[in-house]
């Protein structure tokens, strides 16, 4: 049902074979992980961030320079067959540099669209799936009149450069209509107004399409926020089958839309009478999807790795149940210490924690440090597993 066969639709489509490089823009976690998947398959990395030894430098080779440094990344794609990224606020200009001279499956139109969450809801609505409602917000008498259609409380954001709940407000009383405005006007983007969803859960479900048109969707994920930051992805969520089907209807929908290479992460809020509305879009490998590298048949790393370079896409079953749980800066010394306890408790409980951790060298507090795939015969032995480790106390 999430597969779309439209072989053949683009003629300029390229093969990337196993021996080939292939060129990441960001040298994080995301591309530290694309990198493991990728030489599994026979692929050499080479990855460019200004941050030497970072987390997909240590095992790939990494170019060390600012991202809109235009030699270093001409230095990328002489070295690369084919390049991808693994954030998205990449540079316009480098993008555009990239596209004329070397390979880029994924174009930069996705890129230009998911930089901006206006432009990201307009794309969303023409593929018809629905966002919360929204309005553009020009000025505080603008603000003061979408308060008024939408009621209290609603939620302020700036179009562009918010992650993790930064650049967003949300507005409970007409007293801090004023405040809300002037302190997310200082970013100087646009601001747009959404309606406070109540809903009663979060999830998201990531989708890869090929340049051939080939679409597959992953298991919906339930995600679990503390402080804005992601904590838990509980695989299979704990919702109807039609709800899960839906959301994944919606993600393919998404990527057939808007055209996607690769893959694109959606987000979306569940109400409690079962209506789904897509908060954001990622277009690359997501948080959420890192419950894939041992509980699906294939990860989203290799999914990517395998749509960017034009290969059949993955299956993507699940193998087991699963919850994903972040390790944070503040949770590192904890895990580390409590090892072997936390190894017995997963005998006792019959799970089998998987640790991610992603060579970064500072343990910061909120920092995204690694991660652990608790596989289980259910979720709730899984998250018995976490709690009885006292490692992540919320
Ligand atoms: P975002 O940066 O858009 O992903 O938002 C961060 C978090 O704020 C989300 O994960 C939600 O928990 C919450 N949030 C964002 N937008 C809304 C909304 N329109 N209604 C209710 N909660 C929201």
């Amino acid at each position: 049902m999430n597969k779309t066969a439209k072989r053949g639709a683009d003629s300029k489509v390229k093969v990337i074979l196993p021996g080939s490089t292939i060129g990441i823009l960001g040298g994080g976690q995301l591309g530290r992980m694309m990198a493991h998947a990728g030489s599994a398959m026979g692929y050499r990395f080479v990855t460019l961030d200004p941050t030497a030894d970072a987390p997909c430098g240590q095992v790939a080779e990494q170019i060390v320079a600012d991202y809109d440094n235009r030699e270093a990344a001409r230095e990328l794609a002489k070295r690369a067959d084919v390049i991808t990224y693994e954030f998205e606020n990449v540079d316009a200009d480098v993008a555009a540099m990239l596209m004329k001279e070397s390979y880029v499956p994924q174009g930069s139109e996705l890129l230009y669209t998911t930089q901006h969450r206006l432009r990201e809801k307009r794309a969303i609505e023409a593929a018809g799936v629905q966002v919360a409602p929204y309005s553009e917000i020009r000025s505080a008498d603008e603000l003061r009149s979408a308060v008024a259609r939408f009621g209290l409380p609603c939620v302020l954001k700036t179009a562009t450069g918010g992650y993790d709940g930064k650049g967003q407000w949300v507005i409970r009383s007409e007293a801090e209509i004023d405040e809300a405005f002037e302190t997310l006007s200082r970013a100087r983007t646009e601001l747009v107004l959404e309606r406070f969803i109540r809903f009663d859960k979060e999830l998201s479900v990531i989708a890869a399409r090929n340049p051939q048109g080939e679409i597959r969707t992953f298991p919906a994920s339930e995600n679990v926020h503390v402080e804005n930051i992601l904590h838990l992805s509980i695989v299979p969520a704990r919702i109807e089958e039609s709800v899960q089907s839906e959301a994944r209807r919606l993600a393919a929908r998404i990527a057939e839309g808007l055209g996607v290479v690769g893959l694109v992460a959606v987000e979306l809020f569940l109400t409690a009478e079962g209506e789904l509305f897509v908060n954001e879009l990622a277009p690359r490998p997501h948080n959420s999807g890192h419950y894939t590298m041992e509980a699906c048949r294939t990860s989203q790393f290799e999914q990517h790795v395998r749509a960017i370079c034009g290969l059949p896409l993955g299956d993507t079953s699940l193998l087991t149940p699963v919850v994903m749980v972040n390790v944070l800066g503040e949770h590192v010394e904890p895990l580390l210490e409590r090892m072997a306890e936390a190894d017995q408790a997963a005998q006792r409980l019959e799970v089998a924690p998987k640790v991610h951790m992603y060579g970064k060298h500072e343990a910061k507090d909120k920092r995204k440090m690694g991660h652990v795939n608790v596989l289980a015969a259910d979720v709730d032995t899984a998250l018995d597993w976490i709690s009885e480790t006292n490692i992540w106390r919320v």
